[in-house]
């Protein structure tokens, strides 16, 4: 990586300042867009086809989700790389632990959700350096006299991650396939200044570290930074406690760094690298459909998320012109399906939170089409499978001809890596 361009851009970032307005913000994603078209879709078989006069029109582009932009891979992306070398790569490095995957210059890389669907993403070198560079401003300000500890617990490692370790970061990958316990040991050696990881591994740490009781731990880190999952409002609750520090959340995924929270804690989406289009659901949610200009080995154009985002209705004090969000709906990984009915999991935790306070822990697993597994830790099981039950049943109800089967667990949980108060595993592929 070539850390004079990282600080060129990053300076120009700093220079170009904030916008000013929704309109002036808009007028330079279509700066963006021409020059982008030129420089990129020229270059994508997939794309080349509706490039008329040097420009496209966007809106006549199609749009795509995971399954096409995987069957098209090989058409889309500019670097001439194949879809099945790719994977077989991209495999073996995850399942042998040893990340360093690279075809050429191009970084592969794997991404499963626990859905287990698998997807593959490409990163070359500038763009590795316009990653840090966002990173750098809008999730961990460097302080130019100290470096920053920073342990990221990660399922697996990629040099795209690593490529911020720099004389401003120390980076420490911690493997989050290793047993929790030791690894909260060597987080309690490290002492880092930032802790990054996803929400369910910051709450296995939590438990660990104060043993159950939520008090604040004896080292404290300085930022606390959540990705890849949902976090839900009271673990957020549980984190600050315990770690007395500000949580900056990021969406980010294989399709790119979508967003940022801000510091008023608002997550905003980086429309200064996207343009987000909203299929609406009602007049509160929409389904993103992502282009993404940062992305030039594998272009992401009129990408539909499979998230549902929640529009945030009174604008963030923060006075940024770029997309506020109140909550991020649905990642595949949690969703249950039931009867052809998505099932989000906050509405549900919240309606079970609401229907029964008198379990310590609950997990909520979806192991068939018609079938879930609910292991409740509590000494009123009885109590709480009622409740559960009840709520479960709303969505039941609606249809009940069909047979749908819940099994039920009384159980202990031991604070493991996996736990999470509601879990789809249908389609689990990797082995
Ligand atoms: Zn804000």
């Amino acid at each position: 990586m070539n850390k004079l361009q990282v600080l060129k851009q990053f300076l120009g970032l700093k220079l170009r300042g904030k916008f000013r307005s929704r309109e002036a913000l808009v007028a330079y994603q279509e700066i963006r867009w021409a020059a982008f078209v030129n420089s990129t879709l020229t270059q994508s078989p997939f794309y080349l086809p509706y490039i008329k006069g040097g420009k496209v029109n966007r809106q006549t582009l199609p749009i795509i989700e995971k399954a096409t932009f995987m069957d098209h891979f090989n058409e889309i992306n500019t670097v001439g790389i194949d879809r099945d070398e790719a994977m077989a790569l991209a495999v073996k490095a995850e399942s042998s632990r040893d990340f360093d995957s690279t075809m050429g210059d191009i970084t592969v890389g794997l991404s499963t959700g626990t859905s287990g669907k698998r997807g593959l993403f490409l990163i070359s070198p500038s763009e590795r350096e316009s990653w840090v560079v966002m990173v750098m401003d809008r999730i961990l300000p460097p302080k130019w006299l100290k470096k920053q500890k920073v342990a990221f617990f990660l399922r697996a490692n990629s040099n795209l991650y690593t490529s911020v370790q720099s004389a401003i970061y120390d980076f420490k990958y911690f493997d989050i396939f290793q047993p929790i316990e030791s690894l909260a040991k060597d987080l309690l050696v490290y002492q880092p200044d930032v802790l990054a990881g996803q929400p369910s591994i910051l709450m296995a740490l939590t438990d660990i570290l104060t043993q159950g009781n939520s008090k604040p731990t004896p080292w404290r880190p300085k930022q606390i930074v959540s990705f890849a999952e949902v976090l839900h409002t009271e673990d957020a609750a549980v984190l600050k406690t315990v770690f007395d520090a500000p949580i900056r959340e990021v969406y980010q995924c294989t399709e790119g760094l979508l967003g940022v929270s801000c510091d008023h804690g608002t997550m905003h989406l980086n429309e200064d690298n996207l343009i987000v289009e909203q299929e609406w659901i009602d007049d509160q949610y929409f389904r993103p459909i992502v282009t993404d200009f940062t992305r030039k080995s594998q272009p992401v154009i009129r990408y539909r998320m499979s998230d549902v985002l929640k529009v945030k209705q009174s604008p963030c004090e923060c006075g940024s012109p770029f997309m506020a969000i109140e909550k991020i709906l649905g990642r595949d990984d949690d969703v249950l399906w039931i009867q052809g009915k998505r099932v989000f999991p906050d509405v549900l935790s919240r309606k079970i939170a609401l229907a029964t306070d008198a379990f310590s822990r609950y997990e909520i697993v979806q192991t068939g089409e018609a079938e879930i597994q609910v292991y409740i830790q509590s000494n009123k099981f009885e109590e709480t499978k009622a409740a559960i039950a009840s709520v479960l049943d709303e969505y039941l109800l609606a249809q009940q001809n069909q047979p749908f089967q819940i099994l039920w667990h009384s159980t202990k949980f031991n604070p493991s890596l996996k736990q999470r108060k509601i879990r789809h595993e249908i389609q689990h592929t990797i082995h």
